[in-house]
């Protein structure tokens, strides 16, 4: 069997923290399974839906590294869901309702103040043509609510979850269809998982109850005659998988970070890498590594590792991992937003200083100048001095400098480096001078330590 996993995200914002997680997690079995990962567009609520927002999606996918091997959109394939309404409608499966969203919760309202749950009464369900034709001739459009089959309890085996069961009756016959004929999310996303052989949904257990509606969506339609393609043909519906939901450090996820977009951590200097590398693991038995090779990651993904417990998501972590991450990037991986004239050997000399790759523009000033002046003691000013008149242009002009000058002078440690350090580069600190001072070249390191030693 083919694996199939999809995406479904309404593009009413950029992707998040949250819903990344969700893309990846997909893209990945998909992976492992050498199967297909589909992005599919909800956007049948016109009025939330933006262009842009679809755009913005498609762009922070491939900037992820999780393009989808086909795209699907809802907008477009309203026809395949008024066949599939039809056919529920032909077996009894959706009938028509005409309370006002204030009828309604004022039925949830004494429902819940007599300790019961708020399930929809189904007092539409006992309406006779007469007062269906009543309703009409006042102009009530009415909306539509598929009918739950209440024989027998709903039941599957979760990713995640382990054994789900649930009590049909426990559960409101959902709206699927508006009065003004637009669609909920629940009906087309069965329908499209039947239709393009979806055999995995992964998502957030947010989605449990919508879950255990579907499973009845999907029997129902497969016996109104919708049929399945090969790749999930003997499927009764797809495997489902719930991972617990995202939270921040505080134990919820605030808004901030449920709604740190893509865009902002890209801005904030976050490498995909390291999103995919905490993200893969975070909530699961394995634990968080600034793994940048995927393969290595999509060997290791396995719902069974995956916890039910809420999964912590901080951002210092998240820090921790780029950094590591960009330590370990090959110059070719990076070489076009390096700075101008910054080859590998800078790349090589300059990482291990990076928290970002922006900031490879600061460090490589060092090299190119001009830089800071410095201000040394007299002592010190004499010893550049001596250093400037030392220098020598070899395979290792800097241990052959400061091994010279310990021998010449007496000087070692602190007193010894500090002072060449910051005559050549203005600095206190910064990237391993054996590396860096080949970078400088002779003439200009020359200079460099004549000029403070004259300061
Ligand atoms: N568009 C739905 C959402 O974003 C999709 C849920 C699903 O994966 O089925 O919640």
């Amino acid at each position: 069997m083919t694996v199939i996993t999809r995406f479904a995200p309404s593009p009413t914002g950029r992707l998040h923290v949250g819903n990344i997680r969700t893309a990846l997690h997909n893209w990945m079995a998909a992976r492992k399974g050498g199967g297909r990962f589909l992005l599919r567009i909800d956007d049948t609520d016109a009025e939330r839906s933006r262009e842009e927002y679809v755009e913005a999606i498609r762009e922070d996918l491939a900037w992820l590294g999780l393009e989808p091997d086909g795209e699907e959109r809802q907008s477009v394939r309203l026809a395949i869901y008024e066949d599939a309404f039809e056919r529920l409608k032909a077996a009894g499966r959706v009938y028509p309702a005409y309370e006002t969203a204030q009828e309604l919760d004022l039925k949830r309202k004494i429902q819940l103040g007599r300790g019961l749950p708020p399930v929809y009464d189904r007092a539409a369900l006992a309406l006779t043509d007469e007062q269906r034709a009543a309703k009409e001739a006042e102009g009530v459009a009415p909306h539509w609510r598929f009918r739950l089959d209440h024989s027998a309890p709903i039941e599957w085996q979760d990713g995640v979850r382990g054994r789900q069961k649930f009590d049909p009756a426990q559960l409101s016959d959902p709206v699927v269809r508006r009065a003004d004929g637009s669609w909920l999310y629940m009906l087309p996303s069965a329908v499209d998982d039947i239709e393009m052989g979806v055999t995995q949904v992964l998502r957030g257990e947010d989605h449990v109850s919508n879950t255990a509606v579907q499973i009845q969506m999907f029997a129902a339609l497969h016996a109104a005659g919708m049929a399945s393609p090969a790749s999930a043909a003997n499927m009764p519906h797809p495997a489902f998988a719930h991972e617990a939901l995202l939270v921040g450090t505080e134990g919820k996820l605030s808004k901030r970070l449920g709604s740190l977009g893509c865009d902002a951590l890209r801005e904030r200097g976050v490498e995909p890498e390291a999103i995919v590398a905490l993200l893969a693991r975070l909530g699961t038995s394995l634990p968080v590594e600034p793994i940048a090779d995927r393969a290595a990651l999509i060997d290791t993904f396995d719902l069974a590792t995956f916890g039910r417990a809420p999964a912590r998501f901080d951002e210092a972590d998240l820090e921790r991992v780029n950094t590591a991450i960009i330590h370990q990037l090959p110059y070719a991986e990076v070489a076009d937003r390096l700075p101008e004239g910054m080859g590998e050997a800078g790349w090589h000399a300059i990482r291990p200083n990076l928290e970002t790759i922006a900031q490879a523009q600061d460090w490589w000033h060092l090299v190119t100048g001009p830089i800071e002046p410095c201000e040394l003691s007299p002592e010190d000013r004499a010893f550049v001095g001596q250093a400037a008149a030392a220098l020598e242009w070899g395979q290792d002009p800097w241990h052959a400098l400061t091994a010279k000058l310990k021998q010449s002078t007496g000087r070692k440690g602190k007193p010894l480096f500090l002072p060449l350090r910051l005559a050549l580069t203005g600095k206190g600190h910064g990237p391993d001078m054996g590396e860096l001072l080949p970078l400088i070249g002779e003439a200009e390191a020359r200079a460099r330590l004549e000029r403070a030693a004259s300061a």
